[in-house]
């Protein structure tokens, strides 16, 4: 039996119209995939009931990870550290709320009612890809989850976007209608707009100064700052260091990357435009996958995706950097290939296997000093690939302390991640990239939390807010009440905790 699926988003099938299909296969053993609610089965439902939330979410998530695994191959395996990497829970309608969230253990998104409508979170293929975004970035690099860097967090979100609009840009029927009135990509679109219905909502329940009362624009002019200079928090159209917003800078450059490279095709039709979203889609997971989580990790990436194309044969280097540039962020790559100073100890090996991964204990004992690493502290490693130079990146955790930043974060600590590249010259370690600074650290997580507490983001005590929060009612009252931190004690520490990303 077919079922009605909106392609994109409530709000656009003006755009491209609900179609009659066939629902997607599940998927098989062996394949990561999903447990889903009890529901009827598969007929032509009704936006707006149930029945029809279940099947469009459903299909929606299963149409993102076939994007996915055109670009990546196929998905085996959900994160290393999900609750179960077979399976997330797909929850169509989890709670009242304006909202949706990936938290490890799901995709969950939900209802609101304003006046006589009821919003569904699972009913934009826009949101739900989005999430499925945030879980695919779990699969390549988990340690981005939980870091205290704001540009970490907004790559997260970025990637969601960037998910978002991959998963439009791969439906042909899509792509026609986006170039009879886009020609070019340059002016706004209902692809480049994401989340429409979820943000209307938000809009008529929160008020037009909400941050998520817009849709957000991946054609957008936003330039790179310095994440600790931003606002905390302000309307959608400022820039700030909040992560969804700051995520929009990254996201101005994946698109405009695309813009770019269909530019460059012989051909400017729907075909091309297809063939320029798997060259960047393709890209982006190279340069997140190897990039180094330095607080710059905005441009680390791009870097990283510069020497991808490089090494692939340097077509679109220019329409790279180019789309960088335009939001403020420059590469110089090549340096990123250049040791920049040997370490004690001999060059890292490569056992292949990432659990073997190690440095010999002369490069780490320097490494300690050099970055005023505590002595004995424990990094972690993996293996990245700059180029054709393999480096090992030994990542430090430094603990920073956040009595200062509010009275009820007494006694709580943060992690941050330190990178160090180390890779051989000649016989001899050596370091590749600029040496992490721990007053860069610490300034970089004092903002971080500094704007989840602007931006209520932390819950001192779950139950009590959960429930004062769904008690709030009225036009005017925000729904939205899920935060994304805890504090969480760890061995006998407090520690601020992400339990989710939005
Ligand atoms: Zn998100």
């Amino acid at each position: 039996m077919p079922i009605n699926f909106i392609v994109n988003d409530p709000l656009t099938v003006d755009s491209v119209p609900m179609r009659n299909q066939e629902p997607s296969a599940n998927r098989k053993t062996g394949q990561a995939g999903f447990t889903f609610v009890e529901a009827s089965p598969a007929a032509l439902f009704d936006p707006g009931t149930e029945d029809f939330v279940f099947w469009q979410s459903r299909e929606a998530a299963l149409t993102a990870i076939q994007t996915w695994e055109i670009l990546n191959g196929p998905l085996k395996k959900w994160g290393p550290q999900t609750a179960n990497p077979d399976k997330l829970d797909l929850l169509p309608d989890a709670d009242d709320d304006l909202n949706a969230y990936y938290d490890r253990q799901s995709l969950s998104f939900f209802h609101h009612t304003i006046g006589a409508e009821t919003f569904f979170s699972g009913a934009s293929t826009d949101v739900v890809a989005h999430e499925s975004g945030h879980a695919f970035l779990d699969t390549l690099r988990p340690e981005l989850f939980g870091t205290n860097i704001t540009e970490h967090g907004a790559f997260h979100e970025a990637f969601g976007d960037c998910t978002a609009l991959l998963t439009a840009l791969f439906d042909q029927g899509t792509r026609q209608a986006l170039l009879t009135v886009s020609s070019d990509l340059g002016s706004p679109n209902f692809v480049e707009s994401l989340s429409e219905q979820l943000s209307s909502a938000v809009k008529k329940a929160a008020g037009p100064n909400h941050p998520a009362a817009e849709p957000r624009h991946a054609l957008n002019k936003f330039k790179f700052q310095l994440p600790t200079t931003l606002p905390r928090s302000g309307p959608p159209a400022t820039l700030t260091s909040e992560i969804h917003s700051f995520g929009r800078v990254f996201l101005g450059c994946f698109y405009d990357m695309i813009r770019n490279i269909f530019q460059n095709s012989s051909t400017l039709d729907e075909a091309a435009l297809y063939s320029a979203a798997q060259t960047a889609g393709k890209l982006l997971i190279s340069g997140a996958q190897q990039a180094a989580i330095s607080p710059r990790f905005f441009q680390s990436v791009g870097r990283a995706i510069v020497i991808a194309d490089q090494t692939a044969g340097g077509t679109n280097h220019q329409a790279i950097s180019d789309a960088f540039s335009a939001h403020g962020i420059l590469l110089g790559t090549m340096s990123a290939l250049m040791p920049k100073a040997s370490l004690a100890g001999p060059a890292p090996r490569f056992p292949g296997k990432a659990k073997m991964l190690s440095l010999d204990s002369a490069t780490l004992k320097d490494i300690r000093r050099r970055i005023e690493a505590p002595a004995g502290s424990k990094f972690s490693f993996q293996e990245l690939t700059l180029g054709d130079q393999e480096v090992v990146e030994a990542t430090h955790h430094r603990e920073v302390r956040l009595d200062q930043d509010s009275k009820e974060l007494k006694g709580v600590v943060a992690y941050a991640p330190e990178p160090v590249l180390v890779g051989g010259v000649l016989k001899s370690a050596a370091v590749f990239n600029m040496l992490p600074d721990p007053s860069t650290t610490e300034d970089e997580v004092h903002a971080f939390v500094d704007t989840l507490l602007s931006n209520e983001n932390i819950s001192f005590d779950s139950k009590r807010r959960v429930a004062k929060a769904a008690a709030i009612t009225g036009p005017n009252k925000s729904p939205l009440k899920y935060t994304t931190h805890i504090i969480k004690l760890i061995r006998g520490k407090k520690v601020l905790t992400r339990v989710r990303y939005l």
